[in-house]
């Protein structure tokens, strides 16, 4: 059951409440350029999910997990606005922390796991702060700001994310605890489970995790509109007077294109990574690239499109995002996982056509799901052949969105479940 705690912080000095009070603005500005520039869009009629990188420009001053924590809520913000719009509802896009004419409301958001809050004699709360913030304000590179907590939380149990803010009318910095309170409260063991993934050209990531999850990233219709732009590039190119080698309007489209690739990049790593989380993944084994480049870049798969995955960034993105949710990428070679039968373990026996791999034992599987589960299997000798419907994802332009019926209709389930009857 959910229950709240609510409790007056202190600052233990001066200067820690100067730092407080610096976080708690930060997290405010935060928000209001997110917003300004969301509502901008919005009523220019416009996307308002290709924004600046907000988390880069506050990572210093908040940290990773609090900037994007607020980068977070302001998008289910944004998507419950849409779809009471979609229902019809009477309601207005997300508005601002505050007036203009009053200041900022001083607020901020931690992630459940960022904070500790200790109960007893001296109860104390303990929050991160980003790198600058800590320079300034002498805290030692791996401290965090400890504040007194007065009163007596009532409730005890997992802790939710922590509001903090700032009450004016009592000149009092409060926070807001939600707690999930569970009879059977056992500290349950960290999270000790592992997946890894294939990484493609056609599907972006196949993931198989010891949980017996798969996950599958497709990425046809973002790279078509990909080289439909390319293909656009080109014509307006081989259009333009001699001696010239770019316009305004070929800028504009690169910088568009590649936009937009950054943004579903980030979004399939943040989607993945926080799936991983909740299936208590500790470890992702990623393939290294030479080999990924090796077994996927045929031919046909020009310099072009190894530009548009730019798979060297798109691993670093994985690794920092997995980085916040206490999750390591480990690089491993792959070299035959894509042509092992997850059945009986021929590599001889294979054959790979397109999107399917078939073994002469019996086996027909999709040759990306099954090629992430041998690589798992290559380091984990515990791995259940996958139990459950794979989980197929598509790019709408702005989110990762489950294809309906993707655990029940694919040519894999039916496979499998042959296999296993
Ligand atoms: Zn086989």
């Amino acid at each position: 059951m959910k229950r709240a705690n609510k409790f007056v912080v202190r600052p233990q000095s001066e200067q820690d409440r100067e730092l407080l009070h610096e976080l708690l603005d930060a997290s405010a500005s935060l928000w209001n350029e997110l917003t300004y520039e969301r509502r901008q869009q919005y009523f220019d009629g416009e996307s308002v999910w290709d924004t600046a990188d907000y988390r880069k420009q506050y990572v210093g001053v908040l940290g990773s997990a609090t900037a994007q924590q607020l980068i977070r809520k302001s998008k289910s913000a944004w998507k419950s606005f849409f779809s009471l719009k979609q229902d019809g509802e009477r309601c207005s896009p997300p508005g601002y922390w505050g007036k203009e004419d009053d200041g900022r409301t001083l607020r901020t958001y931690v992630r459940n796991d960022q904070y500790t809050l200790k109960l007893g004699d001296c109860s104390r709360l303990e929050i991160p702060v980003g790198k600058e913030l800590k320079e300034k304000y002498g805290l030692g590179y791996t401290e965090r700001l400890r504040l007194e907590v007065a009163g007596d939380p009532e409730w005890n149990g997992k802790q939710g994310r922590l509001e903090l803010y700032y009450d004016e009318p009592s000149d009092q910095f409060r926070a807001f605890q939600p707690v999930n309170v569970d009879n059977s409260r056992l500290d349950s063991p960290l999270a000790d489970e592992t997946a890894a993934l294939d990484i493609g050209v056609n599907n972006i990531v196949a993931c198989t995790t010891t949980t017996g999850e798969q996950y599958l990233y497709e990425g046809r219709g973002l790279f078509e509109r990909f080289r439909e732009t390319t293909r656009e590039i080109a014509r307006l190119q081989s259009k333009l007077r001699e001696g010239r080698y770019s316009s305004n309007r070929i800028r504009r489209l690169y910088r568009r294109q590649t936009r937009r690739r950054d943004h579903a990049m980030d979004a399939l790593a943040r989607d993945l990574v926080e799936r991983l989380y909740e299936e208590g993944v500790s470890t992702v084994y990623v393939g290294d690239l030479t080999n990924v480049l090796e077994t996927h870049w045929s031919v046909r798969v020009n310099a072009k499109t190894h530009n548009f995955w730019s798979f060297r960034a798109f691993i670093d993105r994985l690794a920092y995002t997995a980085e916040e949710f206490g999750i390591s990428v480990e690089v491993r070679t792959e070299a035959w996982t894509s042509q092992t039968c997850p059945n009986c373990g021929s590599t001889e026996d294979t054959t790979r056509h397109r999107d399917t791999l078939t073994c002469t034992c019996g086996f027909e599987g999709h040759a990306d799901l099954t090629a992430s589960e041998a690589f798992l299997r290559r380091h984990e000798t515990d791995v259940p052949r996958p139990m459950a419907r794979p989980v197929r994802f598509e790019w709408d332009d702005h989110h990762w969105s489950e294809l309906p019926h993707s655990r029940e209709s694919s040519k894999e389930a039916r496979t499998n479940r042959s296999i296993h009857a």
